[in-house]
């Protein structure tokens, strides 16, 4: 019984091919070809021509092939063949594998496509990796590029308010001033898309005023709707407490997201802009901040996707911008625990709404609140001594140097020296006796922040010890990280304001 089954299966896959000496098949079992007795194996294939040489070898000699193609009637065979040489000729084993070389190669090329895929997807995300690399160093640097000169109007109107003027000039200087305030605040912002973006962006928690933030909203505004033809209606709840909590920065960049894009999208009629309190409880309260418009309008099919980052209702629209605000927007009071609401209307116009919950302070605890203080404080704040003190002020910005150097003078409490090369400052260093040095971090030749580690290294406590303030225009953290290892005291982001600047060399000099 056992025989049988093994005649049956043992032999299915396997010929047995006997030939002579010069090629003449003297027997075939014909198990997967037909091969017939007489015939020339060389006829039968060519392969078999190949293997002539091997006829005259030695008796029991044994060479294996591997992985032949034979083609009959377009049928292929992938076979390995044994010839064994005989005495009297030699014998052919020939081996059917056409399956299994098929799923190996099957096996082999899924292993190379999924090798393929897996080196595409590297390079995919080295892609992704150079495009946010790229995006991050042009944030970087055109943020770094705008500080100067922003650094330059902030300390310009500084200096014109110690000017005489009229109580007009003075109302324009305020709004001049509180405009630098905000395109620095901008500035912020795009620093910060990338860190939406990587969810690091952090919601402060700070005293502000609310009302006050309001008046700003509606004297620009209204300016700016006036010029468009455009009336601007504004409402604030008296009920709303002055000063809250929150971030002033952040929500002044949602609601402003929000008018400019009612002014933009509006041809005629009205924008509102409304501020109402919902409820107030334990020391906090619930404002519905709303702006309405008479404009475009938006349909009910983009209701959600003008909410998405770069989509615009009509891009071919005369009107620009970048389909970013209200993503930003909406992002923003996500962190904030809030969300952005819309009813629209094609045609008839739009309006956006949000509520947000501010924490808000006893009444006498704001009056405890230092007010930013003015330059009398500051003199104060350096003792009665009358000294002047010595200031080497780094700066290779011509117009942030005079700037800085204005504002130092006007104190009349510091004799100043300039430098505008790290080179030179060493030199400086060692032939001067500085109070303090106010230094760029990021300066032709040797930057700040070598100067800062030379001077830390230096033998002499005087010189050793000298406070410096580093200024730069790279707000990244590794930088500032770097001037404070370095051994700068603090670090002054520009631009920055007078009163940040005499605060901190005040403490310096303490
Ligand atoms: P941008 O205004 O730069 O295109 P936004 O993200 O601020 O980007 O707005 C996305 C899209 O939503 C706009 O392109 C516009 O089609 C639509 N949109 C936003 N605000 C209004 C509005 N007040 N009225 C009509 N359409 C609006």
């Amino acid at each position: 019984m056992l025989r049988e089954y093994q005649e049956q299966y043992a032999n299915t896959n396997e010929q047995f091919v006997f030939v002579n000496k010069i090629g003449v098949v003297l027997e075939s079992d014909n198990v997967l070809f037909k091969i017939a007795k007489d015939s020339s194996i060389f006829d039968f294939h060519l392969f078999f021509e190949s293997l002539e040489s091997l006829f005259d070898g030695n008796e029991e000699e044994e060479t294996k092939f591997h992985c032949i193609h034979i083609y009959i009637d377009s049928d292929l065979y992938i076979v390995d063949i044994l010839a064994v040489v005989k005495r009297a000729g030699v014998l052919l084993i020939i081996k059917n594998l056409t399956d299994h070389y098929n799923s190996y190669q099957t096996i082999t090329q899924t292993r190379n496509e999924s090798v393929i895929k897996t080196e595409l997807t590297v390079l995919k995300n080295l892609e992704l990796q150079e495009r946010e690399r790229f995006k991050n160093s042009f944030i970087q640097n055109f943020s770094h590029e705008l500080r100067n000169p922003l650094m330059s109007i902030m300390a310009i109107s500084e200096l014109l308010a110690d000017t005489k003027m009229s109580n007009e000039q003075l109302q324009m200087l305020k709004f001049l001033k509180e405009s630098n305030m905000n395109l620095r605040l901008m500035l912020e912002d795009t620093l910060s898309i990338g860190m939406i973006d990587a969810g690091r962006l952090e919601i402060e928690k700070k005293l502000f005023g609310l009302q006050r933030f309001f008046e700003f909203i509606q004297f620009t505004y209204t300016a700016k709707a006036k010029n468009k033809g455009l009336k601007f209606v504004c409402s604030w709840d008296g009920k709303i407490p002055e000063f809250v909590e929150g971030d002033r920065l952040r929500l002044f960049q949602i609601v402003t997201n929000l008018l400019d894009n009612a002014l933009k999208y509006t041809e005629a009629g009205t924008i509102t802009f409304e501020v109402q309190l919902n409820q107030k409880r334990a020391n906090k309260a619930s404002v519905q901040f709303r702006v309405t418009d008479t404009g475009l309008g938006i349909s009910l099919e983009n209701k959600e996707a003008i909410f998405e980052s770069f989509f615009r209702e009509d891009a071919s629209e005369n009107i620009k911008g970048t389909g970013l605000g209200l993503t930003i927007a909406k992002r923003l009071l996500e962190l904030m625990g809030s969300k952005i609401q819309l009813t629209s209307e094609l045609g008839k116009g739009s309006d956006f709404y949000f509520d947000v919950l501010f924490k808000y302070p006893l009444l006498s605890s704001i009056e405890a609140i230092p007010r930013k203080n003015s330059q009398e404080a500051f003199i104060g704040s350096l003792g009665k001594e009358q000294r002047k003190f010595k200031i080497l002020l780094v700066e290779d910005d011509e117009y942030v140097q005079t700037t800085l150097f204005k504002i130092l003078l006007n104190t009349n409490r510091f004799k100043i020296d300039l430098a505008y090369d790290g080179a030179l400052v060493f030199q400086e260093v060692v032939s001067n006796n500085y109070d303090l040095i106010l230094m760029d971090a990021n300066l032709p030749n040797v930057d700040g922040i070598q100067i800062t580690k030379l001077i830390r290294d230096f033998p002499f406590k005087n010189i050793k010890d000298i406070p410096i303030i580093g200024i730069t225009a790279n707000a990244y953290q590794e930088n500032i990280d770097q001037c404070l290892n370095a051994g700068m005291r603090k670090v002054l982001i520009k631009p920055f304001e007078k009163e940040e600047l005499l605060k901190a060399i005040a403490k310096a000099l303490k």
